[in-house]
């Protein structure tokens, strides 16, 4: 086999745009991919016999709020104009999420003015003034009614475990807002790929060669010898052959159903917050291309349950004893040469897409200006 002066472990989002980067710069880069398919967990398909664009591993919406990012992904695509609205139903009732002046007066009855909240949470606030983990967290943002109705049972569920065990970090992913306002996200750019997401990975990689159904780590001393930098972007754990244990991660069961409806439930995406009701929410992936041709009879629903599945992480868990094993592998990898580690899974970090592309991106910079083990070392540790 040639050499290759980057190996790309991984085509999701990191691998990718790094291979795009090296490859735009007169870089020989090959990927390999250890699933069928390119495009990591973005991976988009339209469901058979469906014009209906389905995101395997789940919703996927593009958001971020810098414009260099933005302008780099609309590289490889157009977006729609689709802005993200999650609702949640709670005891049978519908209400809007992310928690805002709308749910807290649905939820007590009340006809609240946006500078009267502020006061309301506060009486409801327990006194938690420096809150140490998502449970206090979430108290002294909405108060305990309101997180014991929308946000305590669907935690349980997403993460099978205390929600007092879990770092504070997760909850701030929610804004909470005292107007109507009710997008998901407070970001300027936002939007689906009109095509989905697997052609931005196609044009991407365009040019570039890509061997899917490699596990790099069957043989990682061949790959090694025919690169002059390998780019891993699977789980860190299993980099080291689980030598320092294995980090916790969550992972979601999907059940796909086509119906013959016009509509299921008149969204994209509903929370279900209740612990009784066993799956998290129901994804309706019409709802996400409203531009699209209108298919009267049919739509695809996807319920959606949290599990661990190791063969497919998504959530990093975060525990105490999680972090102690990742700086032990952060060690290992400070030793490990001529590997660079990037992505949600090599890093061990809840990111969502837009902040993978801005990490790759930056990597990219410094590598193909500087030397690549300064890299390598500088990644140890984020
Ligand atoms: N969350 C919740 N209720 C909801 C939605 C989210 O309690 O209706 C909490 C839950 O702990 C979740 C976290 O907020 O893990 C982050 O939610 P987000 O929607 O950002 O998760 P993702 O879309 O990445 O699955």
């Amino acid at each position: 086999m040639r050499q290759y002066d980057f190996i790309v472990v991984g085509s999701g989002l990191f691998g990718s745009v790094f291979a795009q980067q090296a490859h735009e710069n007169g870089k020989s880069v090959l990927v390999l991919e250890q699933r069928k398919h390119i495009g990591g967990n973005c991976y988009s398909e339209d469901f058979e016999d469906t014009n209906i664009n389905v995101h395997r591993y789940g919703t996927h919406i593009f958001h971020t709020n810098s414009e260099e990012i933005w302008r780099y992904t609309n590289r490889f695509t157009t977006f729609n104009r689709y802005q993200h609205r999650v609702l949640t139903t709670h005891k049978n009732r519908v209400y809007a999420m992310p928690i805002n002046l709308g749910t807290i007066n649905q939820f007590y009855g009340l006809n609240l003015k946006p500078f009267e909240v502020e006061d309301f949470i506060a009486s409801k606030r327990e006194g938690i003034s420096s809150p140490r983990n998502l449970e206090e967290k979430a108290i002294s943002l909405i108060g305990r009614d309101l997180y014991e109705a929308f946000i305590k049972g669907y935690t349980i569920k997403q993460w099978d475990c205390d929600p007092r065990d879990l770092p504070a970090a997760i909850i701030t992913r929610l804004p909470v807002r005292t107007s109507y306002h009710d997008s998901y996200y407070n970001d300027r750019f936002q939007g689906i790929p009109s095509g989905g997401y697997t052609p931005i990975f196609e044009r991407m990689l365009e040019g570039i060669p890509v061997e899917t159904g490699v596990d790099f780590l069957e043989d990682p001393g061949y790959w090694h010898r025919h690169a002059g930098l390998v780019v891993y972007t699977g789980p860190i754990d299993r980099y080291f052959g689980y030598a320092e244990g294995r980090l916790g991660w969550r992972s979601v069961k999907l059940e796909y159903q086509r119906l013959d409806l016009e509509d299921y439930q008149g969204t994209s995406v509903m929370n279900y917050a209740d612990l009784d009701v066993p799956f998290t929410r129901i994804h309706e992936f019409k709802h996400l291309h409203l531009e699209k041709p209108h298919t009267p009879d049919t739509t695809v629903i996807v319920h959606e349950y949290a599990c661990i599945d190791n063969e497919r992480p998504y959530y990093p868990v975060n525990s105490e004893e999680d972090r102690k094993r990742l700086k032990a592998y952060q060690e290992l990898q400070r030793r490990e040469g001529r590997v660079l580690f990037g992505g949600r899974l090599a890093e061990y970090k809840y990111y969502d897409m837009h902040q993978v592309i801005g990490a790759a991106l930056q990597k990219a910079r410094k590598v193909l200006r500087g030397k690549p083990e300064a890299a390598t070392v500088e990644s140890a540790g984020g």
